[in-house]
């Protein structure tokens, strides 16, 4: 049985209309240790008989038998297991991977050999042998034509192929280093078939055994065919498995892995400037990626188009009396041991509701709030964590939990000194600690009782826009309050502001009263009358205002809560329990919801917000392809010098799979540097309180999203890339035509 036979072949080529006949009716057998000269005018169709035989090209008519076996019903992957098993190829124009090594073109071709050391030993062992072991780490493109046909034909032996095609192998070299290279090949391949095309038949005449001279497609004569002594090998047959019965094998899968895992890293520093162009590429991407997942995922923009209720805390759950009475302490005490709450908040105002804090005060001046949602205070029975200083354990005494940016801002507070104002009420600051999570709001902690008292003031404060004061001793005239100024420093007695209209002629003996805030009528003896404000703010001179101590607003206060706010809080020890007393509470005269309850909002409302949500996840999303768009482009025109290297590559016959594996691999390794800019970042939050500022604080899943998100570009910006890479067969990349569309 013949290693190769060839039954009436032919080969038409059909392009744009019109119609080439490449070889017709060729009828011809190989074996074993041949050498074959095939020689011929140019265009008569030696390059088609060479590709055919190698199962690079197609034919149309007749049948290809290898050994034994007939070809006509072949699909590509069949051929492509083929030409790895049977086929190595050496071109007139060389072919060696120019950004390669010597070593690592040959190396490549020794993928089969698993331990890295034999393979190395191998590639060296086959290099000296076509006498390249000095040139072992030249890259491919510093190399003489001669060098490169030399690399070209140990990589064709590492495969150890029973076939070696070469197309006018010393077409571009000089006669001396021609006849090397011909006895070279003549050497190398005594055991095997070589076919060798050329164009000078003199050239191979001492060793050929056999020559085939082709005319206008046909075989014109050919003589010296003669059975060899080595080709009866009956035992040896072509172990096909067509390509379509193949089942997925994971074994093999996960060898294809390992070896294009080990190829991609070939392939990534094959170009250097491209592979630290498009590291920087991704490395832009990742902080583009990042800034715009910080900014759409915003919190306080989260915030803004939430509907929620309250402020959620786990665990909580909002109650009011059905009837709209005010309930009493007593009664939320009952309640909160009755469904098992493990605390309650009798004046819940506070938890919803973000305060002004202030460090460097002037009356009437705009607080700014810290952290991104404002401040919110909180009993000090709640802190939890480390700090700065002590806690808050008397009356007026204040820790503040900030954003790790405010630190530069806070340098000079000293603890147990520094005043803040929180809206309008002076603590002294004796603790204080900070966090880097800058999606939280900022925190004031406060004694348990103060805690209460500002809850108190702040829901009456922010609920009465006037107040009548009736000066009784004034013949019962009536004024409005606009405003009160809370200063600690009055304790129990009151001031009105100069500009009340007239200079009051108070009398010890009088008393004043204060009604609207509800119809009770509270009166002040007007001993309490302060004649000076403190020297602070002694010099505001506002319309309408009373500026009152804490007592005095305490009292005030107390009035409004105990009449007018209804709403407290029970807390259990997680939603679930929260959940089921809420449901209880509802069925006995309440109204009780968790604090995560939202609320629905207006037509036009939920359209703006839907909007919004839209807008942000669109612009996320935009962001991310336009990236991967962008990044494709600066790609797409870098990435055709890899087609050629992928065309060598298949005709060595390293798998399609392992090649792609590798294209992957190049483009997740590029994302390394990325990888380590976004921690790069990540640590600057960590660290630097005025990034920390800047960026937004990001959790574990939201870095975890943007890898993944830049992974996904780089995956399908590499599948795209591979659709044009491997569309065409190899013999069109690597004849040319092709490479530039
Ligand atoms: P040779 O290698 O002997 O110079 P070829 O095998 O390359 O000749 O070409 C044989 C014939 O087939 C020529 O007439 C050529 O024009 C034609 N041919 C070769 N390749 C193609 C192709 N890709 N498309 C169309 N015609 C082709
Ligand atoms: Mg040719």
């Amino acid at each position: 049985m013949s290693l190769l036979k060839l039954s009436g072949i032919g080969k038409i080529y059909y392009s744009e209309g019109s119609v080439a006949v490449g070889i017709r009716g060729v009828d011809l057998a190989f074996e074993r240790g041949e050498f074959v000269a095939i020689t011929g005018a140019s265009g008569s169709g030696k390059s088609t008989l060479l590709n055919v035989i190698s199962g690079m090209d197609s034919y149309e008519e007749g049948e290809l038998y290898i050994e034994g076996s007939p070809t006509s019903h072949y699909l590509e992957p069949d051929w492509e297991e083929y030409r790895s098993k049977y086929i190595s190829f050496i071109f007139q124009d060389y072919n060696i991977l120019e950004s390669y090594t010597v070593l690592q073109n040959v190396e490549l071709a020794l993928m089969h050999i698993k331990d890295r050391r034999e393979r190395r030993r191998r590639a060296v062992e086959l290099l000296t042998r076509v006498g390249m072991e000095k040139h072992l780490r030249q890259k491919g493109s510093k190399l003489s034509g001669g060098q490169k046909q030399r690399t070209v034909i140990a990589r064709a032996l590492a495969k150890d192929s029973p076939i070696i095609l070469a197309d006018e192998p010393t077409g571009n070299l000089d006669e001396t280093t021609s006849k090397e290279i011909i006895n070279l090949l003549r050497e190398v391949s005594k055991d095997k078939l070589l076919i060798i095309v050329t164009h000078n038949y003199e050239e191979v005449e001492h060793c050929a055994t056999r020559h085939i001279r082709i005319f206008d497609g046909s075989v014109e004569f050919d003589r010296g065919s003669k059975p060899s002594e080595i080709s009866a090998r009956e035992d040896k047959k072509f172990d096909y498995v067509p390509a379509k019965k193949k089942k997925f094998d994971l074994k093999e899968f996960l060898a294809d892995l390992k070896d294009g895992i080990g190829l991609g890293g070939h392939v990534f520093a094959s170009r250097p400037k491209l592979a630290v162009f498009t590291c920087l590429l991704m490395a832009v991407g990742m902080l583009g990626v990042f800034l715009m997942t910080s900014i759409c995922f915003d919190r306080e923009i989260v915030d803004e188009i939430s509907s929620n209720m309250f402020e959620y805390r786990k665990g909580r759950v909002v109650v009011v009396r059905r009837d709209g009475d005010i309930p009493t302490i007593d009664e939320i005490r009952a309640l909160a041991e009755e469904y098992g709450a493990k605390s309650y908040v009798e004046c819940d105002y506070l938890i919803d509701t973000p305060i002004g804090v202030s460090l460097d005060y002037m009356p009437y001046r705009y607080y700014y709030s810290m952290g991104s949602s404002g401040t919110f205070l909180y009993p000090v029975s709640e802190y939890e964590g480390t700090f700065e200083g002590t806690l808050p354990d008397e009356e007026g005494e204040m820790l503040l939990r900030l954003p790790i940016s405010e630190k530069e801002e806070y340098a000079d507070a000293i603890l147990g000194e520094t005043v803040v104002y929180c809206d309008d009420v002076s603590f002294v600051l004796t603790g204080i600690s900070y966090y880097y999570d800058n999606n939280l709001p900022a925190a004031a902690y406060v004694t348990d009782e103060d805690y209460m008292l500002m809850a108190r003031i702040l829901a009456f404060m922010n609920s009465s826009s006037s107040v009548m004061l009736n000066a009784a001793s004034l013949g019962g005239s009536m004024f409005s309050i606009h405003d009160f100024s809370i200063c600690r420093e009055l304790g129990d007695k009151f001031y009105f502001s100069k500009s009340f209209g007239y200079d009051m002629p108070f009398s010890e003996d009088m008393t004043i009263g204060i009604v609207g805030i509800t119809s009770e009528l509270l009166t002040i003896e007007a001993k309490n009358m302060a004649t000076k404000l403190p020297e602070e703010i002694a010099d505001y001179d506002g319309y309408s205002v009373a500026f009152v101590g804490i007592d005095v607003i305490e009292k005030l206060a107390r009035i409004y809560t105990d009449n007018d706010y209804c709403q407290f809080s029970l807390f259990f020890e997680n939603d679930i329990e929260a959940r089921r007393a809420a449901k209880k509470l509802f069925g006995e005269g309440y109204i009780a919801v968790l604090s995560n309850a939202t609320f629905e909002p207006e037509p036009f409302e939920k359209f703006a917000k839907t909007f919004i949500v839209f807008l942000m996840v669109s612009i996320w999303l935009g962001g991310i392809i336009s990236l991967a768009f962008f990044i494709r482009l600066c790609q797409s025109r870098s990435i055709v010098s890899f087609k050629n290297d992928i065309a060598i590559m298949r005709s060595m016959g390293i798998k399609t799979s392992v090649i792609k594996i590798s294209m992957y691999m190049r483009s997740v390794i590029a994302l390394i540097p990325a990888t380590g800019a976004l921690f790069g970042v990540a640590a600057l939050i960590f660290t630097s309180p005025k990034w920390n500022g800047f960026f937004n604080y990001l959790y574990g899943w939201q870095y975890a999203l943007i890898c993944a998100g830049l992974l996904l570009i780089a995956i399908r910006v590499s599948f795209k890339q591979q659709s044009k890479l491997f569309a065409g067969s190899v013999k069109k990349t690597l004849t040319g035509g092709e490479l530039n569309d």
